[in-house]
């Protein structure tokens, strides 16, 4: 069997099973353009059971594109705090504000007007384009790879774009229009993330796809799908500072572009400092200096293993913005990465 006919041939039984098997989230209650838009930005990288609190938590705070377009940059990285890649936030509000100028605050039907806003690329354009407008857009993304993958038996490395460009050439030649297109991209990613699972045995029992699929009728569906080795992490050592002066203590905003941009954090700095080199780098006598604890944060190319020093001053230096306890939880956006001496406040 060709792949285009393996491929048409798994629709009608996937929208079947995807609607008899759909697990109850909350952004397929409304699937607005808007809350699909939402969501999938959230979801990207980040599990479900993490999205689930902060998509209702965001929705009650911003319910629109015009709230969204007009919230403050702090308020909504606190409503980001603690899901990581700081930077989609950034640009659900500078697509809102385009959105706001350009189009009346809707968002535009086609994947092409999509995929030129800020921070939405093919994969989320075709799920809003398919889930929240019914057009015959596929979405792919890691979990349809790996279905369609196993489906064909194809052994080509989804690491390369012209692995993903192949697979959604291969799904838009077959994708229905209406209500069905979403039913498709959702039934794609639902079989991906609860049975054609990755890491390990998918449950190919369970599958309304096994009869036709080339990797289960021959015993190798973990063999695929086939990618080259990432890049290995970088391991940095860091010092961080829980600089307390009186009750107050020290955090700066990061520089606007690069890892964590423009978020807030605790003063720390690449290497291993001891007292005598925290008085140094920042040129106040200390009262005291005891260690407070080590922390390890992965990020997709970095590894950031941190030592922590709890150090009193008597005066403030320079540079730094002093808040209590209570308001720097309250009010400020600290990244996941310095959770473990936030907790030390
Ligand atoms: Fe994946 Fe197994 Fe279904 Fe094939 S039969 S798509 S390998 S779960």
């Amino acid at each position: 069997m060709k792949d285009a006919r393996l491929i048409s041939g798994c629709v009608a039984p996937l929208i079947d099973w995807y609607r008899r098997s759909r697990r109850p989230l909350p952004w397929r209650e409304q699937p607005t353009p808007y809350h699909v838009w939402i969501s999938e930005i959230m979801l990207q990288q980040t599990r479900i059971e993490a999205v689930l609190g902060y998509y209702s938590r965001f929705l009650a705070a911003l319910p629109d594109i015009p709230a969204l377009a007009a919230v403050d940059e702090d308020s909504l990285l606190k409503l980001w705090e603690g899901l990581g890649y700081y930077s989609r936030a950034r640009n659900l509000k500078k697509a809102a504000g385009v959105l706001m100028a350009q189009y009346g605050g809707m968002l535009p039907r086609t994947v092409t007007e999509l995929k030129a806003l800020p921070g939405i690329g093919d994969y989320t354009a075709g799920a809003i384009a398919s889930i929240a407008y019914h057009q015959p857009e596929p979405a792919v993304d890691g979990n349809v790879l790996r279905v369609v993958m196993r489906l064909l038996a194809c052994s080509d490395d989804v690491i390369e774009p012209k692995t993903r460009k192949a697979v959604t050439a291969l799904l838009r030649a077959c994708y229905p229009s209406g209500e069905n297109a979403g039913l498709l991209t959702e039934g794609l990613m639902e079989l991906g993330e609860t049975v054609c699972v990755p890491n390990g045995e998918p449950a190919c029992l369970l599958c309304p796809l096994r009869e036709l699929c080339r990797a289960a009728q021959s015993g190798s569906a973990t063999d695929y799908p086939v990618r080259t080795k990432p890049k290995e992490r970088r391991r940095e050592t860091r010092t961080v500072l829980l600089l307390r002066c009186g009750t107050d203590y020290a955090i700066r905003r990061r520089p606007d572009t690069g890892l964590l941009a423009g978020l807030w954090e605790f003063p720390n700095r690449e290497g291993l400092l001891d007292a005598a080199g925290i008085e140094q780098a920042l040129g106040v006598k200390l009262l005291s200096c005891v260690p407070c604890g080590e922390g390890k944060h992965i990020f997709s190319h970095v590894e950031w293993h941190m030592t922590g020093w709890l150090a009193e001053c008597a005066e403030k230096p320079e540079g730094f913005t002093w808040a209590d306890a209570a308001t720097i939880r309250a009010r400020y956006s600290i990244p996941t990465a310095f959770r473990y001496f936030q907790k030390k406040l």
